[in-house]
C-alpha cells in the first residue's frame, strides 16, 4: 500500500463537456517529493485541488494513508496547501501569519508562538518575525506561506505553482530551499508546475500530464533518457529534442540518404526519430553536417545544422571554431536515437 493512491480518478466540471482529468492512477510513497508537470490546462491544479478536497472527485477513489478520503472535509485530510500568490494576511506580522492556523485551532498562544518560532527557524526567517508581509521579498513571503502550511504538522504538503511570481534567480534559489525544507521535515509533497526543468531538478519522481492524462510517472533522469512517448520526449529538455522522419531498413536508421546508425534491431519501416541536441559528438568521421545558425550562450554553442533535408539543433563546446557554412562531422552517442511509432509510442533507443 502506498501513502497516497489515486485509483481511476476522473474529474468533469459541471458545464464542461470533456473530462479535465481522466483515469488518473498514481501511487505516491511516504516522504516522496512529487511534481505534476505539463502545459497549461492539462489538469495539474484540478488534481491537486481534488487531493486537498477543494474540488469534488467525479469518479474513482483517493486514498491517503490507507483511508478513502473522497468525502472527507478538507480540514480533516491532514493536508496543507501553498498557493502561487502566498495568500498571507497583510495586516499581520510574520509571527502572527505563521501562528494563525494554530490560533484558529485553539492551540494555547504560548505553544503556538513556540511552534511558529520553530517553523520560522526552519525557513530561516526567525529574525523577521515582527515584519509585515509587504516588508519582505517575494521569496521570503513564500517561505512564510510554507512555514504557515507546515505549522499544523500536516501529513501532506501541496504546492500550487509556488514559484511563479518570483524572478528567475529567486525561483532557482527558492526551489532549492523548498527541497531542503521538505527533506528536513520529511513530508510527502506534491508540487505543481508548468516548468519541466523546475520539476526535474527538485523531485524524486515527476508525473507528466497532457489533456488530463498522466503520460508517464518516473524518476526525472530515467524519464529524460527513456521517454515513453513523443509528447514526453518533446516536453522535457531545453533546447527541445530534434524530431524528424526516418526509415529503418535492414538495421540501418536512415534520414533521407544519410545513415545515422547501423545494427538497429527495430523492424523495417517508417518512424519518427528523436535525438537530443546534446547527443551529438563532433568527430573526424561520421555524419557530415553544415552549420546554418550559431548562437553563443556561454557554456555552449547552440547550433542548427543541415542534415539531409532536416535542420537539427546541436549543442557543442563553446570553444569549437564554427560559423555559418562550416561543414563538420558528427556521431550520435549510443542509445541516443529514440524511435517512435506512428502513434507516438516509443519503440526503443538505438
Ligand atoms: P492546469 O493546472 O494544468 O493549468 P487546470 O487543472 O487548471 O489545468 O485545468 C484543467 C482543465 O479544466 C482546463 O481545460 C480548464 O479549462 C478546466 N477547468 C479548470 N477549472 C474549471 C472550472 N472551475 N470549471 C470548468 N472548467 C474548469
Amino acid at each position: 500500500m502506498s501513502f497516497i493512491e489515486f485509483k481511476n480518478i476522473c474529474k468533469k466540471y459541471a458545464g464542461n463537456d470533456k473530462n479535465s482529468v481522466t483515469d488518473f492512477n498514481l501511487d505516491i510513497e511516504e516522504k516522496e517529493f512529487i511534481a505534476f508537470v505539463g502545459p497549461s490546462g492539462c489538469g495539474k491544479s484540478t488534481t491537486l485541488r481534488m487531493i486537498a478536497g477543494f474540488e469534488e472527485i467525479t469518479s474513482g477513489d483517493l486514498f491517503i494513508d490507507g483511508k478513502r478520503v473522497n468525502e472527507v472535509a478538507p480540514a480533516d485530510r491532514g493536508i496543507s496547501m501553498v498557493f502561487q500568490n502566498y495568500a498571507l494576511y497583510p495586516h499581520m506580522t510574520v509571527a502572527d501569519n505563521i501562528m494563525f492556523p494554530l490560533i484558529n485551532r485553539k492551540v494555547p498562544k504560548a505553544e503556538a508562538r513556540e511552534r511558529a518560532q520553530e517553523m520560522a527557524k526552519l525557513v530561516q526567517l526567525d529574525h523577521l518575525m515582527d515584519r509585515k508581509p509587504k516588508a519582505l521579498s517575494g521569496g521570503q513571503q513564500q517561505r512564510v506561506a510554507i512555514a504557515r502550511a507546515l505549522v499544523k504538522k500536516p501529513e501532506v504538503l501541496l504546492l500550487d505553482e509556488p514559484l511563479s511570481n518570483l524572478d528567475a534567480k529567486l525561483r532557482v534559489e527558492t526551489r532549492e530551499e523548498i527541497r531542503r525544507i521538505q527533506q528536513e521535515v520529511g513530508i510527502t509533497t506534491i508540487f505543481v508546475t508548468h516548468d519541466q526543468e523546475e520539476a526535474m531538478s527538485i523531485s524524486d519522481r515527476i508525473a507528466v500530464m497532457e489533456k488530463g492524462v498522466v503520460q508517464q510517472f518516473e524518476v526525472p533522469q530515467k524519464m529524460y533518457l527513456n521517454p515513453g512517448n513523443l509528447f514526453v520526449a518533446q516536453f522535457l529538455g531545453t533546447p527541445q529534442i530534434n524530431i524528424f522522419d526516418v526509415t529503418v531498413k535492414g538495421g540501418k536508421i536512415m534520414c533521407g540518404d544519410v545513415i545515422l546508425r547501423e545494427g538497429c534491431k527495430a523492424a523495417d519501416g517508417n518512424y519518427k526519430a528523436g535525438v537530443r541536441p546534446e547527443a551529438f559528438n563532433v568527430s573526424e568521421n561520421g555524419i557530415l553536417v553544415k552549420a546554418t545558425h550559431v548562437r553563443m550562450t556561454g557554456r555552449e554553442l547552440q547550433l542548427r545544422v543541415a542534415l539531409a533535408k532536416e535542420e537539427l539543433r546541436v549543442l557543442v563546446h563553446s570553444d569549437m571554431q564554427v560559423s555559418v557554412g562550416t561543414e563538420f562531422c558528427v556521431t550520435i552517442r549510443d542509445n541516443q536515437i529514440l524511435l517512435f511509432d506512428q502513434t507516438g509510442k516509443t519503440v526503443g533507443k538505438y
